[in-house]
């Protein structure tokens, strides 16, 4: 597979924070930090799961943590930054002075169910036996379904576990978001 080059995450993230009224971090060190973050995630997995978060590797399992992701929109507009600090409103890149914290806005379950595939995956590559785990004593679903959604403002259409917290396209929120339910009739 051809990697990706830094400057080519660098400028997919600029442009991004340009079109949606962003700005990069201020930090230098941390930008740098962040760009290679997603370097190496996009090497590693073919997308770039956010560098502040554990990714499983599994598509459907991380979508919500692909960059930029789905609690960016909401973190900026509450925060002032998102989660990793590597999209900030124009105040904080003006003041570039200490940078807010962003509390986890990914739901736990979400969270737990990344931490389970990536074990599962770790450990079998090291080829050791796998057993069913429990991490906050509740079980860990797995399965992901998915479903057809469409945001009811724009058209935009989506098939993901959940809609987005923000559509991608024009901002309306998760609630502007319903399912396309569908039905196979069999004739004859
Ligand atoms: S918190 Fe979201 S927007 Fe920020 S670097 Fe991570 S994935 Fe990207």
């Amino acid at each position: 597979m051809t990697k990706i080059s830094i400057e080519s995450v660098r400028a997919r993230a600029e442009s991004d924070a340009k079109t949606f009224g962003y700005y990069l971090t201020p930090d230098p060190e941390l930008l740098q930090g962040l760009l290679e973050g997603l370097k190496v995630n996009e090497d590693r997995y073919g997308y770039p799961s956010c560098p502040c978060r554990l990714a499983s590797g599994n598509l459907q399992i991380d979508r919500d943590i692909i960059c930029p992701c789905d609690y960016r929109d909401p973190d900026v507009a509450e925060y002032g930054a998102c989660y990793c600090r590597l999209y900030v409103n124009k105040n904080f890149y003006e003041k570039k002075g200490e940078l807010p914290t962003v509390p986890e806005r990914r739901p736990l379950d979400k969270q737990s169910r990344a931490f389970m595939a990536a074990t599962v995956t770790e450990s079998t590559a090291a080829g050791k036996e796998t057993k069913p785990t429990e991490t906050t004593g509740e079980k860990v679903s797995m399965e992901v379904k998915s479903k057809l959604w469409y945001c009811s403002q724009c058209g935009y259409v989506v098939f993901r576990e959940d809609a987005p917290y923000v559509c991608p396209i024009c901002k309306a929120k998760r609630e502007m978001f319903k399912e396309i339910k569908t039905r196979i009739d069999f004739l004859g």
